[in-house]
């Protein structure tokens, strides 16, 4: 069929019949982006408030970072690191300005980056900590999310992610989120290498632990010799409020992860920070990736950085994100559906009292109405669109939400 004259049910029928089944998207058939924006094959336009799982920070289609993309693809785009090229050190250094690390190890996708920040942890166990090779373990907390490879998978407790994929990793020590105690009773373990923690859980259903949680944990791994490893893939790069949201506490990382929004969503960049001691315990030829550190990916990568410092996304997060939660949590007040309201800066979401149906319907009423969200584990929904949103924009989406609210509180 002609691409033009194909309505969205075969668009979906055709991902249906040859892509494989590990996804269960809405039914809308997405063509373009704009800023906020996201128009179907029909022209309907829609606000974007998943942000493609917060990698669209910037918003769609920036007209800086085409501009950086397309120039860069005109001159080279891969070289491998059989070879120097003339944008990774200029992308190593903005990276090592922006964040205040000796060093990054570039990646592409956000799970590669966990898999390489767990193989620098252990690397640094044996070399530099003296335990015995084999014997390192990586605390990890319940309802983590850090991709879907092997290792990130054997560190989740979400059988839906681990379930069937055995024979799983080990070295990992699963302990409750938000439980310092916890923490410090796992951290006895003399074997204990690193702390692999996102700084507030996404996938989970944005959950935002106490403020003292992660300064205790980082004050035990500074006493025991314990890396903490910040996985900011979807908190980083200003989404909540701040560049890191491990910014708030005051925390720096001895390794950082990022991901998703490091590039705007323009294509996978992922990248793991951390000083020299730690860093040099990978030397040639033990670790690296084909695409990692390209140049195309590194010249969008510095523009998408610039972005966000430029035009004050963090600032702009944190406002309307405070925003955005004040009218939910009067919304909550007048819907009873809604048991809960939280988040901080543009990441946010809305806990349902219902089950599974009940979100996924709402979602689905949202999108008549406009508003692109999606249920995470059942009866949450995460808001957060890019951080390029007005707060008019966010007046005008609160009402789709409130107008669908209302069609959902009539069905049920
Ligand atoms: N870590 C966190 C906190 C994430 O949210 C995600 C993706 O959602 C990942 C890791 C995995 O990133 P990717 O899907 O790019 O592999």
């Amino acid at each position: 069929m002609i691409g033009n004259m194909m309505k969205q049910q075969d668009y979906m029928h055709l991902e249906d019949q040859f892509g494989a089944h590990n996804y269960h998207p809405l039914p809308i058939v997405l063509e373009r982006g704009a800023g906020i924006y996201l128009y179907d094959t029909d022209g309907k336009k829609y606000f974007d408030f998943l942000s493609a799982y917060s990698a669209v920070n910037q918003g769609h289609s920036h007209p800086r970072l085409i501009r950086a993309l397309t120039d860069q693809a005109q001159k080279l785009t891969l070289t491998s690191r059989a070879f120097y090229n003339n944008k990774l050190g200029l992308y190593e250094q903005k990276m090592h300005e922006t964040f205040g690390y000796d060093k990054v190890l570039p990646m592409n996708t956000g799970a590669e980056a966990i898999e390489t920040a767990i193989k620098l942890c252990r690397k640094w166990a044996y070399h530099r900590k003296g335990l015995r090779e084999g014997e390192a373990q990586i605390i990890v907390a319940e309802g983590n999310f850090h991709g879907r490879t092997m290792s990130a998978v054997s560190a989740s407790t979400d059988p839906s992610s681990f379930a069937g994929y055995a024979p799983l990793l080990s070295g990992f020590i699963k302990v409750p989120y938000n439980d310092p105690e916890a923490f410090e009773i796992a951290a006895r373990n003399p074997n204990v290498a690193g702390f692999l923690i996102e700084p507030i859980q996404g996938e989970a259903g944005v959950i935002v632990p106490n403020d003292h949680y992660l300064p205790i944990c980082y004050d035990i791994c500074r006493e025991r010799g314990i890396l903490l490893m910040a996985d900011e893939i979807q908190t980083g790069i200003a989404r909540t409020g701040r560049m890191l949201a491990c910014d708030y506490l005051d925390i720096h990382p001895d390794i950082l992860i990022l991901g998703k929004a490091l590039s705007g969503g323009i294509l996978p960049v992922s990248a793991v920070l951390s000083d020299d001691p730690v860093m040099l315990c990978i030397r040639p030829g033990e670790h690296g990736s084909t695409f990692g550190g390209n140049p195309l990916a590194c010249h969008v990568a510095m523009e998408a950085l610039d972005i966000v410092i430029q035009e004050g996304l963090a600032d702009n997060a944190a406002e309307q994100g405070n925003y955005l939660r004040e009218i939910l949590i009067q919304l909550s007040s007048k819907y009873p559906i809604i048991r809960e309201v939280r988040g901080k800066g543009l990441l946010n979401a809305i806990e349902l009292v219902r089950n599974e149906e009940i979100a996924w319907d709402l979602c689905l009423i949202m999108a008549e109405n406009g508003l692109l969200a999606k249920p995470t584990h059942g009866n949450i929904i995460r808001l957060a669109p890019p951080l390029v949103i007005s707060r008019s924009e966010i007046e005008e989406a609160a009402g789709l939400i409130e107008k669908s609210l209302k069609s959902v509180m009539n069905k049920v």
